[in-house]
């Protein structure tokens, strides 16, 4: 079994587009397939508030969405459990060669992340990418004159022939030996962990005094994503709550949600926006840019230092 959790292909995780369906497995596939392929469920408690959350919608494939009463954190509870999802999601399609070095969208992604990084001035510039799948931000940090490692549940050859130090393991179980980092980035990976508060702990560990945690997750909160909500509550579409991809997503952020989950873990919110990195032109570049000043676009990068 190879799998790893950050970016996997086809990822597209902007307004209009469906949010980070890779290719293959059970993506699209009817709910007779998915229940057949998840037989066993577990019942998740807000990790925020310790309460019960209470389900709001099925998804297309019989996916449970739930939402916590008191912060509004939207989870999928009951959810399969991660060691089913590591065979029937996470499969070996999951990452490929062609992802190891960043393609253009990815290029401007990082390099955006990089600048802001640079402009909020962690101590130093030893990096940890969480997740790091494929090894395209290893290679991209490196290029930047970044010293970046990084771990992931599983390691894909093409992370460990990055030529960068990675761990396997997830965050809190991985045994770092006194190593102290700049920034602990997780790009879209925090929403597929087992438990994100216990991921920003271990974060806020290994995090050096001034440092950085950046955090890149699909925006609940966006405009497209929320005429989606809107469709898939009044029946208007064929695949309802499609766009949470819950197959692979435990935990959809908002902006407010997100921020609350960070400064449970002991961070303080420095900067947040949601980049719009498709190149468009005419009419739909001005909408691009309306909705990146009013951030309100499909991806949440989110800036954070330990208090
Ligand atoms: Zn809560």
């Amino acid at each position: 079994m190879m799998w790893a959790m950050c970016e996997p292909v086809q990822r597209a995780e902007e307004d209009g587009q469906t949010m980070g369906e890779p290719l293959g497995s059970l993506f699209g596939r009817p709910r007779a397939e998915v229940e057949a392929a998840f037989p066993d469920r577990e019942s998740v408690v807000c990790p925020i508030c310790q309460v019960e959350p209470r389900r709001f919608a099925v998804d297309f494939q019989g996916l449970s969405l739930a939402r916590c009463p008191t912060c509004r954190l939207e989870l999928h509870s009951p959810r399969p459990t991660l060691e089913q999802m590591a065979r029937a999601v996470y499969g070996e399609h999951y990452h490929r060669a062609d992802e190891a070095p960043a393609d253009a969208r990815h290029r401007r992604q990082y390099g955006r992340q990089v600048d802001r990084l640079e402009q909020l001035q962690p101590a130093g510039r030893r990096l940890l990418d969480v997740g790091c799948g494929a090894g395209a931000f290893l290679r991209f940090g490196r290029e930047r004159g970044w010293d970046v490692e990084g771990t992931d549940y599983v390691l894909t050859p093409w992370a460990r022939e990055s030529g960068a130090r990675v761990w396997e393991g997830e965050l809190p179980l991985v045994e770092f030996g006194g190593a102290r980092f700049d920034v602990v980035r997780f790009n879209h990976v925090l929403e597929h962990t087992r438990d994100p508060l216990s991921e920003l702990r271990a974060a806020r560990s290994v995090l050096s005094p001034g440092g950085v945690l950046l955090i890149g997750v699909p925006n609940l909160a966006g405009a497209s994503l929320r005429v989606k909500s809107w469709q898939s509550r009044l029946g208007l579409k064929g695949k309802r709550w499609r766009h949470y991809a819950a197959l692979h997503h435990l935990w959809f952020f908002t902006p407010a949600t997100l921020s609350r989950l960070v400064e449970t873990a002991g961070f303080e919110v420095a900067h947040w926006e949601t980049p719009v990195l498709a190149l468009s032109r005419g009419p739909r570049l001005a909408y691009d840019r309306l909705v990146e000043r009013l951030r309100t676009g499909g991806i949440l990068d989110l800036y954070a230092r330990a208090v």
